[in-house]
């Protein structure tokens, strides 16, 4: 078996179209555009790659959008300060700090100080625990993507074995959880692994459906899951290769000719998951806009 590619660009892309008249209309009913205020801390070159990705999303939806740029010598209060800025600022619907931080900020700390009504990511504890009681909120907006992957594809999630592989309060960790919890779109049985999982073969071979978001190249080869599972594989890791301009590629985590012989389904790297990220951020500002989770005061 050969896998079938899951374009996540393409989906990606539907979504996007779906936001983007959803914004019109909201516009058009005379209110003013969503508006998405990124704070950025130092000037890490990933970052300002991903926020760049971000606020161009924005532009092609009809999402307005600032970045706010802070030195990474901030200190924690004043960080926490410039965020509660933007808390009460009722023009700013959604609060996006990127991360990661620089060492000496705590980014528990910063993501509690965002109002979790503004916390587009779904980083917040308050919306962390509401998915995880299955009540409307902010779902992260990977995990999400991935959802929206599987509805496209038709790929079936109730009852299956889902596996796992990586806990991040990110990605693995709200996957795991939407991936067992959720009513309408999940109730799959689900195992997590993590760095201190024995025998991870063990747990990937049984899996109908299994998610890597690990950041290992290779982590996950052929011989370690069986004839057609579904692979969703989130990794993103920069492999150094001559032969490319930049002098790297992007792989992801799992060996993907090994496991697409196997898969059914198998997300490429890139052009898989990532573009689903980006997608579901606009999705959930235009939710924090409507006041759609949380309804906004009149
Ligand atoms: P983290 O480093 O925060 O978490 C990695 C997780 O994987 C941890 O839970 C860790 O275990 C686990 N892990 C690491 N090595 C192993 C191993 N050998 N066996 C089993 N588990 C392991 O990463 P993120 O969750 O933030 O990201 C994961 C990957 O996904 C990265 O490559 C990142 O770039 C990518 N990513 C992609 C996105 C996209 O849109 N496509 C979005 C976000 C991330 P432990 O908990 O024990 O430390």
């Amino acid at each position: 078996m050969s896998g079938k590619l899951i374009d996540g660009r393409k989906v990606a892309e539907l979504l996007r179209a779906e936001v983007r008249e959803d914004v019109e209309a909201w516009v058009a009913a005379g209110n003013r555009p969503p508006f998405l205020q990124v704070v950025q801390v130092g000037a890490d070159p990933g970052s300002t790659t991903y926020i760049g990705a971000k606020t161009r999303a924005c532009r092609d939806v009809g999402i307005d959008s600032a970045t706010e740029r802070l030195p990474d010598t901030i200190s924690a209060r004043e960080l926490r300060n410039a965020v509660l800025r933007h808390n009460e600022n009722d023009q700013v619907d959604g609060i996006l700090v990127q991360l990661p931080l620089p060492g000496h900020l705590s980014s528990h700390a910063v993501i509690e100080s965002i109002d979790y009504r503004k916390d587009v990511d779904g980083f917040h504890p308050m919306n962390v625990g509401r998915l995880s009681l299955d009540q409307p909120t902010f779902r992260s907006c990977t995990p999400a993507g991935i959802f929206e992957l599987f509805k496209h594809y038709s790929i079936p999630v109730k009852s299956r074995h889902a596996v796992v592989v990586g806990a991040s309060n990110i990605v693995g960790s709200p996957m795991a959880t939407m991936l067992s919890r959720e009513n309408t779109s999940g109730k799959a049985t689900t195992t997590i692994c993590h760095k201190f999982t024995k025998d991870l073969t063990q747990h990937t071979i049984s899996a109908d459906i299994l998610v890597v978001a690990a950041g290992q190249p290779n982590l996950i080869r052929g011989e370690m899951v069986k004839e057609g599972v579904v692979v969703i594989d989130v990794g993103i890791n920069r492999i150094a290769d001559d032969t490319e301009d930049r002098g790297y590629r992007l792989v992801g985590d799992c060996h993907f000719e090994s496991v697409r012989e196997k898969a059914s389904w198998i997300t490429p790297v890139p052009g898989g998951v990532g573009p689903m990220t980006v997608a579901m951020l606009m999705k959930n500002t235009l939710l924090a806009a409507k006041g759609s989770i949380y309804p906004k005061p009149e």
